[in-house]
């Protein structure tokens, strides 16, 4: 793994370094130039979907980029329409992918319309035990979607991935997860941008000298979450990874905390009808 990055133990054991590259929204074009732009920065975690179709893109530039394989950590996420067919669903990602194993493979979303999410959350386990994936996660699951699995399965999720940035932070959720021994990470942690001109969050970027994005990252960061900004522009890309070098003190962290106010930008995982 790359030196600067820390990582963090997740509950079955495995490293998952705490920040990536997210690539939800990157075009079939545009996913091999910013996947290598990314690893030539530094970034050594990314993570995609089934659904977002840019698989194969990860893929590529993976492979063009020659760094070892246990150098990486990948995750993919399960499609809503496959709850019932997890292993051929994951088998199909590593074929985009070109991998023989992810190292996380996440329950995209419960959808509760399909009723499903328990039988996915069971399947799971066989691409964990054929070996397709290293360690098993959720998101955009709520209490209640872990409590209905939870008392099903004996096996607890190593993460949860949801929606987190600092106008819609979502203690009680992150509380849970921690409660449970799941890892959150957050995603859309810049709020799709939204949270970057907030005047709070720029007088904290304008007192260290670092950008919004960074402050912003940082607050991530050192709440303990996994994040993955995503960012088609090759100077973003390198500023999102520049954040090893600078800490916030507990006054900056305070006042990026007071920004919270449900701003979610992202769909409601209760509500949600796909
Ligand atoms: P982010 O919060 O990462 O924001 C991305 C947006 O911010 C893009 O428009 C990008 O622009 C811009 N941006 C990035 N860096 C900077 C910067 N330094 N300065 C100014 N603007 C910047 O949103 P995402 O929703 O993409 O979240 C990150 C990842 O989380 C996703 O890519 C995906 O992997 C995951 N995710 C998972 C979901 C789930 O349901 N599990 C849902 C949503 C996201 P540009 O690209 O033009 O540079």
């Amino acid at each position: 793994m790359t030196e600067d990055v820390p990582t963090v133990a997740l509950n079955d054991g495995n490293l998952i370094p705490q920040l990536g590259f997210g690539v939800w929204q990157v075009s079939t074009d545009d996913v091999v130039p910013a996947v290598r732009t990314a690893l030539e920065v530094g970034y050594r975690h990314i993570d995609t979907a089934a659904v977002y179709g840019n698989e194969a893109g990860v893929g590529q530039a993976i492979r063009e980029s020659k760094i070892d394989r246990d150098e990486l950590f990948v995750t993919t996420k399960l499609w809503n329409d496959r709850h019932r067919d997890v292993v051929g669903a994951a088998k199909e990602s590593l074929g985009k992918l070109g991998l023989d194993h992810v190292d996380l493979y996440l329950i995209h979303w419960p959808s509760p319309r399909h009723g499903d999410f328990t039988a996915a959350w069971e399947q799971m386990q066989e691409v964990r035990a054929q070996g397709l994936a290293r360690s098993l996660g959720v998101s955009n699951f709520t209490q209640t979607h872990i409590d209905t699995i939870m008392q099903l399965i004996d096996t607890v999720p190593a993460v949860n991935q949801i929606e987190v940035h600092p106008t819609f932070a979502q203690r009680a959720m992150r509380a849970y997860n921690a409660s449970k021994g799941i890892t959150t990470e957050a995603y859309s942690p810049l709020g799709l941008g939204d949270d970057l001109n907030r005047p709070e969050i720029v007088e904290v970027a304008d007192s260290v000298n670092r950008t919004p994005a960074q402050v912003i990252l940082r607050w991530h960061l050192q709440h303990g979450h996994v994040v993955f900004p995503k960012s088609i522009t090759p100077h973003r890309i390198r500023e999102n990874f520049r954040l090893f070098d600078f800490e916030l003190d507990a006054d900056a962290m305070k006042q990026i905390d007071s920004v919270d106010e449900g701003n979610r930008v992202g769909n409601d995982p209760v509500t949600a009808d796909f």
